[in-house]
């Protein structure tokens, strides 16, 4: 893959996080793992971009507080300690209320012959409910990428020092957002009873997130959110479930080759009602006009034998 950017934005983290970052880092390394693919999904302006930006350490994706106007994902690489960190940014799935398939098509063939080996699903934790919209989303991620996907998935609730709101306790507050999120993924996955917990993440992008005493940003529940969250990548990526390799039968589905194939007998049921029996018609009309210029019934030769050719090479492929 060529050289690889320095994780130097690791140094602007406060000692404590530095440290915990590197713990884990060498963690994972133990493990023989010396690399980790990291993909962010979810609707726009949850904050995915804005996450990125705060675990790599440095302004690496645009932020913007309005809908982005790009449909293109963002790779972003960087190496520290003999550890490789790769995000995949995307933009988001939604577009005038409904899911942005074409944005997904993008994403899925920007993602080929890549391994993925967490996905990051970004909502806001003061979102107050799953709603129509949210379940389109997780349907449309499955139906992309397959079910199997969401057992690579780490929950991420952003604007997490939000207070809860007419006063609930914080842990109560992220418990239900994050079980009716996780209930919501769990169900249009598939998943059983006996599947493992998908695990989750607070954060706090805002650069008024609150401080302890070494600077390190905290939570309302005294979670040092940063090492957190990196802790549960490194939690996902070192799990027991295999990565997800985006190959061309992810990327078509396993009956591309099938598929075509479907639409043999309606090309040919169009071919007779759209050229067959026009011809047919033409050449009576001929008959009964008799007339001397040329017959209709030529030019819709021409155009049968030209739809033939087309579907002469749909069928050779
Ligand atoms: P994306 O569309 O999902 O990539 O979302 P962005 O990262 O571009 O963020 C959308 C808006 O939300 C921006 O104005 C961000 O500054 C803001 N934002 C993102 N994350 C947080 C967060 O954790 N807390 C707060 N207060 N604002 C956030
Ligand atoms: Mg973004």
């Amino acid at each position: 893959m060529g050289s690889t950017k320095e994780w130097s934005g690791i140094n602007q983290f406060p000692v404590a996080t530095q440290t915990a970052l590197h713990g884990l880092l060498g963690k994972v390394r133990q493990q023989n793992v010396d690399s980790m693919t990291v993909l962010v999904l979810g609707k726009g302006g949850v904050g995915k971009s804005s996450t990125v930006n705060s675990i790599i350490g440095e302004r690496v994706a645009a932020v913007s507080a309005f809908q982005s106007e790009t449909l293109r994902p963002l790779f972003v690489s960087r190496s520290r300690a003999g550890f490789t960190l790769n995000i995949i940014d995307t933009p988001g799935l939604i577009e005038g209320g409904w899911v942005n398939d074409q944005a997904l098509e993008i994403i899925k063939r920007f993602l080929m012959d890549k391994t993925i080996d967490v996905v990051l699903y970004v909502d806001r934790l003061d979102g107050y409910r799953v709603d129509s919209l949210d379940k389109q989303v997780i349907r449309a991620i499955t139906r992309s990428f397959g079910p199997q996907i969401w057992k690579l998935c780490l929950l991420v609730l952003t604007h997490a020092q939000l207070p809860p709101p007419d006063g609930a306790s914080y842990d109560d507050y992220v418990q239900q957002r994050s079980e009716g999120l996780l209930a919501a993924i769990r169900h249009e996955a598939g998943f059983k009873k006996t599947d493992p917990d998908i695990p989750y993440a607070l954060v706090e992008n805002s650069g008024r997130c609150s401080t302890n005493a070494g600077g390190e940003k905290i939570l309302p529940n005294g979670t040092v959110w940063v090492p957190n969250l990196v802790g549960r990548l490194v939690q996902v990526v070192t799990n027991e479930h295999p990565s997800l390799l985006v190959d061309k039968k992810l990327i078509e589905g396993p009956n591309a080759n099938n598929r075509g194939k479907l639409w043999i007998p309606l090309v040919l049921l169009a071919q007779y009602f759209l050229v067959v029996r026009p011809i047919r018609k033409a050449i009576e009309n001929d008959i009964q006009e008799e007339t001397r210029r040329k017959p209709a019934w030529e030019t819709f030769v021409d155009d049968y034998n030209s739809l033939n050719e087309i579907n002469a090479s749909r069928r050779g492929r």
